[in-house]
């Protein structure tokens, strides 16, 4: 994630964004519950016992999945991860401590037990695009990590 080339905005872009943050209950997530109840999954929602709160919970397989926005969570190589021109390298501070905190979080669910998966915001409007690496996690006895690079 450090090595890639970073992609400079400017503040109007960057307030724009700031304003398009909806709290707990984002569309990405309900898109991804659709597609996973359509796909006859069962499952249950932010579990604030877990490390990380992960949006979408299968106790029974002890799988989470994670919604992440590109722009925070920082998907790498993403069109959308871009970084203000403006005060730099508080941006790059905040980005880093998201980023290592997402890693510590699958660590530490890893070591309960439970396997993570990411999907981005950027893989919503192709969610059926997923489905077959969804499936394979979810149906699968080694789930993969939690990258879906
Ligand atoms: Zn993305």
């Amino acid at each position: 994630m450090a090595e890639q080339a970073e992609r400079y905005v400017t503040d109007e872009a960057t307030s724009k964004r700031m304003s398009a943050i909806r709290p707990l209950e984002t569309t990405p997530e309900v898109a991804v519950r659709r597609f996973l109840t359509a796909l006859k999954y069962r499952y249950r929602l932010n579990r604030y016992d877990l490390p990380g709160r992960p949006d979408i919970v299968f106790p029974g397989r002890r799988k989470v999945l994670f919604v992440h926005g590109c722009y925070w969570h920082r998907h790498a190589g993403c069109f959308r991860t871009t970084t203000p021109i403006r005060n730099v390298e508080m941006w790059r501070k905040k980005f880093q401590t998201t980023v290592e905190r997402d890693l510590r979080n699958v660590r530490l669910l890893t070591e309960q037990g439970w396997q993570s998966f990411v999907i981005w915001e950027c893989q919503i409007r192709t969610l059926e695009a997923l489905r077959h690496q969804l499936e394979a996690f979810l149906n699968g006895e080694d789930g993969h990590d939690a990258d879906t690079q």
